[in-house]
């Protein structure tokens, strides 16, 4: 059984739905935060408003890259390397959503940061992060959907 390695923070799609992430969306003002705060210690990010109490909101499942990094060499210690040994590299990307926030996350199996390019558009998926006792571990990550044309070769 697949399930989110943090819980509550987005839909896995296992339901015939498209997977999105779970923001928060505070009741006085509606301004979103990701992820949603918990509940009970919780206050408006806008400092002028007073509201403490937020509504569970699915996300934009599309945003546009913000800011990309290439984790391309293993980061030193104390970063643990996989069980294998193996280095294996990856992009994260910073995108912001339609809601006013910028949300982290490593961009989809196969493609890295050449398909990348701050303003291009990705969409949010769901992929396996490794397989533990309870079995296949979820996290979303971010597929690029704009095609880059020739200008990408620089
Ligand atoms: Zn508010």
């Amino acid at each position: 059984m697949a399930t989110p390695v943090v819980e509550g923070w987005f839909t896995t799609g296992s339901d015939g739905e498209q997977p999105s992430l779970l923001g928060g969306r505070c009741t006085t003002c509606g301004t979103v935060t990701f992820p949603a705060p918990t509940a009970g210690a919780a206050w408006c990010p806008d400092p002028a408003c007073p509201g403490a109490e937020f509504e569970q909101v699915p996300l934009s499942r599309r945003g546009t890259v913000w800011s990309y990094t290439d984790a391309r060499y293993q980061p030193p210690p104390p970063y643990l390397p996989p069980s294998d040994g193996e280095h294996v590299p990856f992009a994260l990307a910073a995108v912001e959503l339609a809601e006013g926030i910028v949300v982290l996350g490593q961009v989809a199996e196969g493609w890295g940061v050449d398909d990348l390019r701050v303003g291009s558009e990705v969409e949010l998926v769901v992929e396996p992060l490794y397989t533990d006792e309870s079995g296949e571990r979820l996290v979303w990550r971010w597929k690029p959907v704009t095609e880059l044309g020739e200008e990408a070769d620089q």
